[in-house]
Formats: C-alpha cells, structure tokens, sequence
C-alpha cells in the first residue's frame, strides 16, 4: 500500500509498504481523510521532535522512517481477535494515543501523561497517511452519519482544544482570550463558544486568519501591531481582565498578553508547543495569584467531541481550506504550508483515495 514516510528533516517520501495486519483486540481502518498538523509541519521543518530516530520508541519499537498523520477517519475493514464493539463498515475516528497502560500516569487514568507518550503517525506505530492503518480497539470512535468523513479528520485538533479548556477550568459564562487564530485558535474559539464563554477576544495580527477567527465566533479580534491589546482588554471586561486566556501562539508577545490579560487569580493555559525559551518573571503571577497551567492532547474527551461535532454545536466551518491526493503530499501539502500562502490555510485534508477527490 501507499504511505507518507517521514525520514528526516524536508524529506517526506510516498513510498509502497508492507499492509499493515491486524492483531488481537485491534481494528484495520480503510483511511478516508487525514489532516497535516502542526506538528507534522514542525517534524518537517524542524524535525526531529517527537519521532524517534537514534533509538526504537519503547512502545512502538520503530524508529524512522515512520508513517505519518494522526488526524483521521475512515472505514473498518477487518476486525482482530476479540473485537466485539465494532463490524466491518463502522465509520470511525483515532484517538492517536500510543501509551504503556501501566505506569502512574497510566494507572490514574492520565494516559495522555504516560511515561513513554507516543503518538500514532508519529511514533512509528502507523499512521493516517497511509491506505491502511491497524489501531487498537480502546482508541478507535465511532461516528454517526450526521458527520461526514471530512469533517471527521477535525476530530483530533477540536479535542485539543476541549481538552485545553478542562484543564483551565473554563466555567460558562466566563470571559477567555485566545491568543492566536491559528488551527488551535481556531479550535479554541469554538469550543469556548460552544461550552458558554460570555466573551471570546482573539489576538490575532492582520491577515486573513482575523476573518478566521471571527467565523469561529469571535466577538472581538484585536492586533497587537495596531493596539495595547492588554489595556483594551482591561476596558472591556471593567479594567480586571478575562477570566482565562488560551496561549496557542508559541512565542513571547502571545505569552505576555495573555498573562497581563487575566485578571487577578485567573488562568492562562499554554497549549502551544515551544521552540526557544523566552523571558518571564514570576512576580506577574506571584502579586496577583494568577495560574499558568500547560495542557498536551486530550484524554477521555473524544466522545465530547464528536457529540458536539455532530450535532453542529461545534461547527468547524471553513476549517478545510485544501482536499489533496496522498501523491501529492510534499508539493500541495508541506510546500503550500510553509509557502506565502500558508496563513490563509487552516487544515489540508489527505486522501489515499482518488475517487474521493
Ligand atoms: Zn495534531
Ligand atoms: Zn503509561
């Protein structure tokens, strides 16, 4: 079958490989649609992050090349011994979680926190960019008809940002910053919206993802190239600051507005993944008793999220900016992402089959 391989940094081959058999207690999924991430364009541009190179991972106990994509749907086609809750036909989603099961964090229920996290599509377990891919029962969702195969490859990054609000404690009613209007932004927004927010501010500087961000529900875009975005802030939530802010922009000026933004005893969650260190005193948090908390994947919330995904509470609208073959991965999909057109992308979809295009 055809995969996307990831062999090292700018260099991502389509390549015929071995299908993949199922095993016990695991289901083989005919892939539809399969979403490029941020973080497969991290590998990509900067890579490696996640994938293991020098040694096996110890769960996957592969190392590059590794099969990318995590974000995906698609259709059963075999069942492994001892699977009972799926047929052949189910419309499915992956939770791309590759974890030991046995470990603390494990044990706690906290798998997204396991000592030796890998992911599907990164860890060499397989992956979405691919015709097939085998994934173990516990980790594969169902989906209803209301929700098309397309739209089912957004599963993933929505439940990220589902999850971001949990850890942050987000409460209905309350008022949340997004810093950012990226893919995550995006998907921030949204579910903010859908679980109750009161006011959603987006920083975001000028480009098209202001629009963006505003078709997510945003009641407020503010640019920090044009505005004190803090002190407007603190004009429109009677001078204390949201109750929460969202920080998905990786770098310095995202992390300092969305401190300064939060009120006294409020919460920044960081959900992006850094490049650099930047600089941070820890009285701006110290004075005011503010909380920075971090927030990585999810855990337990894909069925939340494909409840509110099918019944439109979460929309996702505009979110497909691109549908691309699996052959066409590096020059429509990596090249457009990292050329000057990458901002008014938000997702690029990925089919391995031509028929669907
Ligand atoms: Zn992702
Ligand atoms: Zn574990």
């Amino acid at each position: 079958m055809k995969a996307a391989l990831w062999y090292g940094k700018n260099d991502v081959r389509v390549e015929e490989i071995k299908e993949p058999k199922v095993e016990k207690g695991t289901v083989k999924i005919k892939v539809k649609w399969c979403g490029i991430c941020g973080s497969d364009l991290h590998e990509y541009l900067g890579g490696p992050i996640f994938i293991p190179v020098e040694n096996p991972h110890p769960l996957s106990k592969n190392k590059a090349p590794v099969v990318l994509g995590h974000e995906f749907s698609g259709e059963v086609v075999e069942l492994g011994e001892g699977v009972n809750n799926f047929k052949i036909g189910d419309r499915v989603t992956v939770e791309p979680i590759v974890a030991c099961g046995t470990c603390p964090a494990c044990k706690e229920g906290k798998y997204n926190l396991c000592e030796n996290l890998g992911f599907h599509g990164l860890c060499g377990s397989g992956g979405g960019l691919a015709e097939y891919t085998v994934f173990p029962q516990e980790f594969v969702h169902k989906i209803p008809d209301s929700l098309s195969y397309e739209k089912a490859a957004l599963i993933e990054p929505i439940t990220v940002a589902i999850h971001s609000l949990r850890v942050g404690s987000f409460l209905t009613g309350q008022t949340a910053l997004v810093l950012g209007a990226g893919p995550i932004g995006l998907a921030t927004i949204e579910s903010l919206k859908a679980a109750g927010a009161s006011l959603v501010i987006v920083m975001q500087r000028k480009s098209i993802r202001q629009e963006y961000a505003k078709r997510s529900g945003a009641d407020i875009v503010l640019d920090p190239n044009e505005i004190d975005v803090v002190s407007e802030i603190k004009k429109l939530t009677n001078g204390v600051g949201v109750d929460i802010s969202f920080e998905t922009t990786g770098a310095q000026v995202g992390f300092d507005i969305g401190v300064n933004s939060i009120k006294y005893d409020g919460t920044m969650v960081i959900t992006s993944i850094w490049e650099h260190e930047i600089n941070f005193n820890p009285n701006v948090v110290v004075f005011t008793e503010k909380k920075l908390v971090g927030t990585l994947a999810y855990r337990h919330e894909f069925p939340a999220a494909i409840a509110q995904m099918s019944d439109n509470r979460i929309k996702a609208e505009g979110y497909i900016t691109k549908k691309i073959h699996l052959d066409d991965i590096n020059t429509e999909g990596f090249d457009t992402l990292t050329g000057p057109d990458k901002k008014k992308h938000v997702k690029i979809l990925v089919t391995p089959d031509k028929s669907l295009l």
